[in-house]
């Protein structure tokens, strides 16, 4: 019997989404849905600087069932955990008044410590209790800012210790882990079409300071921060490339 395609999940997968409304975040979870039985999403409040991206959640999950009728019922109850202790811990550009440069260890001041590590380890207690057996997050290797806790060994790695630390399998999926941005908008157009591509531009918020005032043919957001200046980028290509947005 054939089984599904190579990282792809089973189809009778119950996944849980790291979704914090964002242009990532947004197609894992479209990605979820195309190919999970049942998809519940997580959100985390650890305090960042601009809220704004937590506030397009509850929008983004209505307008995915609206607008997506075979996704509709797939997409079970959200989850927003409140961490703010690690905001309170970390002095970063996400989660204090600072501006976003290169620390002298490489990375940028835009780097909290731990956040991910920390965000999946709740992530699979909350998915122990529901019976989920599957996180999908948007962690991504190739346009990344350096971030050690984005790396695939590093995914690879927390499987294991969660899964050895729960006593159950655990899979961590991460679908945008080798795409760059511009592949990032070609998967959300594969998934669906136009419909989920216009969402995401419309919907979605990914600018490091929190303008959610400025459109751009790619969105939201100040035009000039690493993550406009990245997701303004790949949108250019992907329409150089023949796509309609
Ligand atoms: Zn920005």
């Amino acid at each position: 019997m054939a089984g599904p395609a190579p990282g792809t999940p089973p189809p009778d997968s119950r996944a849980l989404v790291l979704f914090s409304g964002g242009q990532d975040s947004t197609t894992c979870l479209a990605w979820a849905l195309a190919h999970c039985m049942h998809v519940e999403t997580i959100g985390f409040d650890y305090g960042q600087r601009h809220r704004v991206e937590l506030d397009c959640r509850p929008q983004l999950r209505t307008l995915i069932a609206q607008r997506f009728p075979d996704w509709a019922p797939r997409l079970g109850d959200d989850h927003l955990l409140d961490l703010k202790l690690l905001g309170q811990i970390s002095d970063t550009a996400l989660t204090q008044d600072k501006a976003i440069e290169l620390q002298a260890n490489g990375l940028p001041s835009s780097f909290v410590p731990g956040r991910n590590l920390i965000f999946l380890s709740f992530a699979a207690a909350v998915a122990y209790r529901r019976g989920l057996n599957l996180l999908v997050g948007g962690m991504c290797e190739t346009d990344f800012s350096g971030y050690p806790d984005c790396r695939d060994h590093t995914m690879k790695a927390t499987q294991l210790a969660l899964s050895l630390g729960l006593d159950t399998r655990l899979e961590i999926h991460t679908p945008l882990m080798w795409l760059d941005k511009a592949q990032t908008w070609r998967l959300a157009s594969r998934l669906g079409g136009a419909a989920l591509v216009d969402l995401i531009v419309e919907e979605t918020h990914t600018c490091y300071l929190g303008d959610h005032h400025t459109r751009h043919a790619w969105g939201f957001g100040c035009g000039h921060c690493p993550a406009c200046a990245l997701r303004a980028r790949g949108h250019t290509q992907f329409l150089a490339e023949g796509h309609a947005a």
